[in-house]
């Protein structure tokens, strides 16, 4: 094949015509064929071997490989899943769907049958399932339960470098289980070259290397720092498209609503150029994908585009190294992403754009290597690669809040946090921290341990505060009020916004306003679809996302099932909302904000300015409440709370004696 060495210069459209050859071959392939055309199957049996002779393994193999869909067929084919089933982990829930719904085609079974996922409330696996893809976090909270993972073989820790707080604790707990276990095995892979540090933290266990197998990818740098890197993206992808050598197009932005806009902008000006001239002007197939988007719309982004259209994928850090897209020839690299990230200025973690590390950015260029050689054009400068970036991620566990960390440690028994074995331990400063803010829930006594509260809120696969919420529930007898509310704040927004309809969404939201709080707005959605037979009519007619109440409801019912199992009683509290809005006072009281001025908050604690969010209840609503309480803060242009309750003061002198008096 052309230029496997990596080594060939593309010139001109001879070459291209080649490899559209070869990917118009592909793409007649047959499952098995391409299967066999992976790096990983040249390695397969001296990979069988070295697992055989290791109880621990580290693997390293570039994106796309074939680590994650082959790795556990290989193992079940070899007879791994006799006495237990292979798991493999994921940081990010989309890549844990994606790539089952992969494997599950690959061996010819219904998903959920052979082969299956769980995500934090939602189970495909059933009882004839043997390869189990699923989140760390999932994983993580079955140690609750059984801490030596007796139904597992073999666990595959996969994209470890990606280096997420959970993994990282599966790090500390897996080398327990490894040590328990002789029976056990565990594969650690990773797209980068940080196999050393992983083998090390196991004592020196073999590395094992997929010989690689990409073509040269050309970088372009922008010449002067870029001011709008959305509008760049959008100038660089038409430039492209109307050059036309073929190759599909792959875009990373942080996020949701920065995606969506440039999808709406490519849009508009393919449209623009459709109608400016008379020539035929070839398709431009615009793919948004982002870890909310819905399942049926991700699935897209791997669909071949019909001939002679290109694909133009616009991601956040997801198609880094979580998801291999065949066919990519050119990378547009803006050098941002979203990381989550305490701040201390606020006291608690918020989703903020950073600039991202350089090994961030050479995965991102990377992508554009895999059918071809490639171009990645980056939107910053050369300088700004070389002097400004990071040289890798900094962990998650070293930058977020770690309150359900803790709590989740604490209730398998690790007294001491400090004592931990974590490969890079988190600032004790930061531990310290969670563990004051669970004592302030209550979860934790004086001396640092699990009081029953904390107990009972480890059965819950939610935040600390989320949990804390129900059981004051069963307390103040308002259980399943607050239970809608705890699953309508666990979906993405369920208020639908399309562009081109924005006053008229926005006023059919604003008839669900509940004036004192946000949260009673979402109970009261809630209710009155209920109260329309749950119909999926009723909620276009209302503005609201069908598919995020379907999944609250679900969510619902899971969080029911889990308090039937510790006996709890489902109470109502009826049409008196009051006794609601306290219960969230008590949950969180610790996000508390008092007016200051005119329409103007401060929180509490730090007397920082915070803000309220345009989409809130009492935003511009002339109702300016003493108190509120909020479910979290967000930083945007400014610091906003999001999801606000009007509280009395005496409650918060009352649920919250150590941070307020009367
Ligand atoms: P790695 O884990 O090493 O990055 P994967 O096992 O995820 O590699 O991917 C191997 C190949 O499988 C990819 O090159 C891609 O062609 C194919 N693939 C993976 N997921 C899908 C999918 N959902 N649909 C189609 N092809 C896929
Ligand atoms: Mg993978």
């Amino acid at each position: 094949v052309v230029g496997e060495d990596g080594e060939v210069d593309f010139k001109g459209k001879a070459r291209f015509s080649q490899h559209l050859a070869v990917s118009a071959f592909t793409k007649s392939k047959t499952i098995s064929q391409q299967r066999q055309n992976l790096p990983i199957f040249s390695v397969r049996d001296e990979l069988l071997q070295v697992v055989r002779e290791n109880q621990v393994v580290i693997i390293i193999g570039e994106t796309g490989s074939g680590k994650t869909t082959q790795l556990t067929q290989y193992l079940y084919e070899y007879g791994y899943t006799v006495n237990g089933i292979i798991g493999c982990t994921q940081p990010r829930r989309v890549a844990a769907m994606s790539v089952a719904q992969r494997v599950s085609e690959e061996m010819e079974t219904e998903l959920g049958d052979k082969v299956g996922y769980a995500i934090r409330f939602e189970d495909a696996t059933g009882p004839s399932t043997v390869i189990k893809y699923m989140t760390d976090g999932v994983l993580l909270r079955e140690t609750l339960k059984d801490p030596v993972l007796e139904k597992y073989s073999i666990i595959l820790m996969d994209e470890a470098h990606e280096r997420s707080l959970d993994t990282d604790v599966l790090f500390g707990i897996l080398k327990k289980v490894v040590a328990r276990r002789r029976d056990f095995k565990l594969i650690v892979t990773s797209a980068t070259l940080n196999g050393e540090k992983f083998s090390n933290f196991f004592g020196g266990v073999p590395i094992f290397h997929i010989p690689g197998r990409t073509f040269r990818v050309q970088i372009c740098y922008s010449k002067t720092p870029c001011e709008d890197y959305v509008e760049a993206a959008v100038k660089q992808a038409m430039t492209i498209h109307i050059a036309g050598a073929p190759g599909d197009i792959l875009i990373f932005l942080t996020g949701q609503d920065e995606i969506e806009a440039t999808c709406y902008a490519l849009s508009e000006r393919m449209e623009q150029l459709i109608s400016s001239t008379k020539q035929p002007v070839p398709k431009l197939l615009i793919l948004p994908i982002y870890s909310q988007l819905p399942a049926d719309l991700q699935a897209k982004i791997f669909q071949k585009a019909e001939d002679g259209a290109r694909k133009c994928i616009v991601a956040t850090n997801i198609a880094e190294t979580s998801l291999t897209i065949d066919g990519i020839f050119y990378v547009i690299d803006t050098g941002y992403g979203k990381m989550k990230v305490y701040n201390p200025r606020m006291g608690m973690d918020a989703l903020q754009v950073f600039p991202i590390s350089r090994a961030s950015a050479d995965q991102r260029a990377g992508r554009a290597g895999r059918t071809g050689p490639g171009t990645c054009y980056r939107l910053y400068t050369e300088n700004a690669y070389e002097n400004e970036m990071l040289q890798s991620p900094v962990p998650e566990i070293q930058r977020t809040n770690l309150g359900n960390v803790v709590l989740l440690l604490k209730s398998l028994k690790i007294q001491n946090l400090l004592d931990f074995d974590f490969m890079d331990p988190p600032p004790q400063d930061s531990i310290l921290n969670s563990m004051y803010q669970l004592w302030l829930l209550g979860a934790l006594n004086d001396v640092g341990d699990l009081t029953d509260l904390g107990r009972k809120m480890v059965k819950f696969p939610l935040d600390p505060p989320l949990a804390k919420l129900l059981l004051m529930g069963e307390q103040l007898e308002c259980l399943s009020e607050v239970l809608t509310i705890v699953s309508m704040l666990s979906v993405p927004s369920v208020f639908f916004r399309p562009k081109d309809r924005e006053a008229e969404s926005d006023a059919a939201r604003e008839k669900f306003f509940v004036p004192e709080s946000d949260h009673l707005t979402l109970l009261n959605v809630y209710q009155q679809w209920k109260a329309n037979e749950y119909r999926g009519d009723w909620c276009n007619d209302h503005f609201l996302q069908v598919k995020g109440l379907y999944k609250a409801r679900e969510i619902r019912s899971q969080l029911l099932d889990i308090l039937k199992t510790l006996k709890i009683p489902l109470t109502y509290c009826g049409p008196d909302w009051d006794v609601v809005r306290k219960t969230i006072c008590s949950a969180y009281f610790h996000n508390a904000a008092m007016l200051k001025g005119i329409g103007e908050y401060v929180n509490c604690r730090n007397r920082m300015p915070c803000n309220l969010h345009p989409t809130s209840a009492l935003y511009g609503s002339g109702y300016t409440p003493d108190y509120m309480v909020y479910h979290e803060a967000i930083l945007t242009t400014k610091e906003y709370m999001q999801c606000v309750t009007a509280v009395e003061p005496h409650w918060l002198a009352e649920l919250g004696p150590m941070l307020f008096s009367v």
